[in-house]
């Protein structure tokens, strides 16, 4: 079978090729069972092996999936078509399970079920076929764009949700017994059994009864020298554009005892470890668990910061444990547009966090911000160069080396936050303000990196819009924005329509699962300022 050379656009592809017994053999902890009785199961990441591998949401699914006795969970990529343990293709499996965290990746779902000789459309399955279901943050936020292609959708956390469904998935009934069951769980979603309610997210409440790290390691991936585990979930600030609250909340922590207990695992593999967690900053015993792991020798990275939960005593521990590179995300120029997405830090928080990064030794200070966010305007861009150009000046103060990096993404409005009934800006003003910023920064000796304006419209789409999605992404024949035009238009997708602002009394694609619309209305409300 031929692999497509397609990856996700705007990331980067892959390491050189190897044989999977290749790739296997520069693998630690990899899992491998008899399939002598034992039930099944591809565990299918929708893009490439070096950018999988680092996904901890894939490697906590792995390891929980090969807990249980009875069954077999082996590893699936885009750019791998057989599975990495036993080396067999999609169709030996009788179910398949996808993790889907981004909507971009949906776009490979055709190639790889074509690849492992899955009927694409649920509704073509024959009883014989693999069951294929998918979980992750942007499924649970909406399933409608890539429901087809799926028998069955988790609207929650696979910790509390597989322990259910699992049982009737290896029983003995036919293929329409399991689905009509597995409909009647909490947190699944059956699009052909759909009884019309929506499903409550299910979450897990004691995230100490499962410990997430890393399961496999290899030198084969973007994280390859790190060991990660998760130190929390959920978060308890109310970004407006954000979806984890509405994919992850309550926000919950692992205690410092456990994750020692993870760390003292983790430095067996990797003298450096990845924590990995919304707001990691946060965490209410940060410091007390980073002096730790200087104390047992280990270096770590944190995957997030937030600028006001800075100290000078943090940023001193995160340079001993090796980080010469720090993440700050204003998210927007001026204060007013922060006070709108209820970003909750103020210039002067960021303009701190630079100047401790600078006395911390950073080498590199990156800012992520947004562009076309809701009532942006120029002025707007202007606070956000102005914001920059601080940062640029306190750096040259202080005559450090570090370079200050501009990471800017169009705001994509997201499905299950307030701002899901608001628009896209336009791709002319989203181009003219991306200039704005390019045109005052770059010739300054500030980098600064765009995601693509083209590809986030798609995003969009795939965030707002509803099953008809679904056909135009099988009609690609390449993963290309001409290929996607082609297909929209053939499928009949209309852009601006999806893509435009909405009203709030709109009956929403994502209706299959419950949000607290009068929580959203009014923070919306708010946001506008109405
Ligand atoms: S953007 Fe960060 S701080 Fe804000 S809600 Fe999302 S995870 Fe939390």
């Amino acid at each position: 079978m031929s692999v497509p050379a397609v990856v996700t656009p705007g990331v980067r592809a892959s390491v050189p090729k190897r044989p999977i017994r290749e790739i296997r053999a520069r693998e630690q902890g990899t899992i491998i069972k008899d399939w002598g009785g034992r039930y099944p199961v591809a565990l299918v990441y929708p893009n490439t092996y070096h950018l999988g591998m680092s996904n901890l949401g894939l490697q906590v699914l792995y390891g929980l999936l090969n807990h249980y006795g009875d069954i077999v969970a082996e590893r699936v990529f885009l750019d791998l078509p057989e599975s990495v343990e036993s080396e067999k293709p999609l169709f030996y499996f009788p179910l398949i399970a996808f993790t889907l965290s981004y909507e971009l990746d949906y776009l490979n779902i055709p190639a790889i079920l074509k690849n492992g000789g899955v009927t694409l459309f649920a509704t073509e399955r024959g009883d014989d076929e693999p069951i294929v279901i998918a979980g992750g943050a942007s499924v649970m936020a909406n399933p409608a764009p890539v429901a087809p292609f799926f028998d069955v959708l988790c609207i929650g956390e696979a910790e509390v949700i597989l322990p259910e469904a699992l049982p009737i998935l290896v029983s003995s009934l036919n293929r329409e017994q399991k689905l009509k069951a597995l409909a009647n769980l909490p947190g699944i979603y059956v699009p052909l059994y759909w009884s019309g309610e929506p499903i409550k997210r299910q979450y897990l409440r004691d995230l100490e009864m499962f410990p997430a790290h890393s399961v496999v390691l290899t030198p084969d991936t973007e994280f390859g020298r790190l060991y990660l585990i998760e130190v929390e979930r959920g978060c308890c600030f109310g970004c407006r554009f954000c979806l984890v609250r509405q994919a992850f909340s309550p926000m919950r922590f692992h205690s410092m005892e456990s994750l020692l207990v993870q760390v003292k695992d983790g430095i067996g593999y990797r003298r450096r470890l990845g924590l990995i967690g919304p707001v990691v900053s946060n965490h209410p015993h940060i410091e007390d668990l980073l002096t730790c792991l200087l104390e047992m020798g280990a270096g770590f990275s944190l995957s997030s910061l937030r600028a006001n939960s800075l100290t000078e005593n943090l940023i001193k521990l995160i340079a001993r444990g090796g980080a010469r590179s720090l993440a700050i995300a204003p998210e927007a120029g001026s204060e007013r547009l922060r006070q709108v997405i209820n970003k909750g830090i103020t210039e002067d928080d960021v303009l701190r966090s630079i100047d401790l990064a600078i006395r911390g030794d950073m080498r590199q200070i990156k800012l992520y911000f947004m562009i076309g966010l809701p009532t942006e305007n120029d002025e707007d861009i202007t606070s956000l160069i102005n914001l920059s150009l601080k940062g640029l000046s306190l750096i040259g103060k202080q005559g450090s080396p570090c370079r200050l990096t501009l990471n800017i993404a169009p705001f994509i409005p997201k499905a299950g936050t307030p701002f899901q009934w608001l628009g896209m800006a336009s791709p002319e003003t989203l181009g003219r303000r991306l200039q704005m910023i390019k045109k005052a920064l770059s010739g300054r000796g500030i980098q600064v990196r765009s995601d693509s304006i083209p590809w986030s419209r798609v995003q969009g789409l795939l965030s707002k819009g509803d099953s008809k999605l679904a056909y135009a992404i099988a009609e690609m024949s390449n993963v290309s924005l001409s290929s996607w035009q082609e297909a929209a238009n053939k499928t009949g997708i209309d852009e601006q329509e999806v893509l435009k602002e909405w009203t709030t009394d709109k009956e929403l694609p994502w209706r299959m699962v419950t949000q607290d619309n009068n929580f959203l209305v009014s923070e919306l409300k708010c946001a506008l300022g109405e």
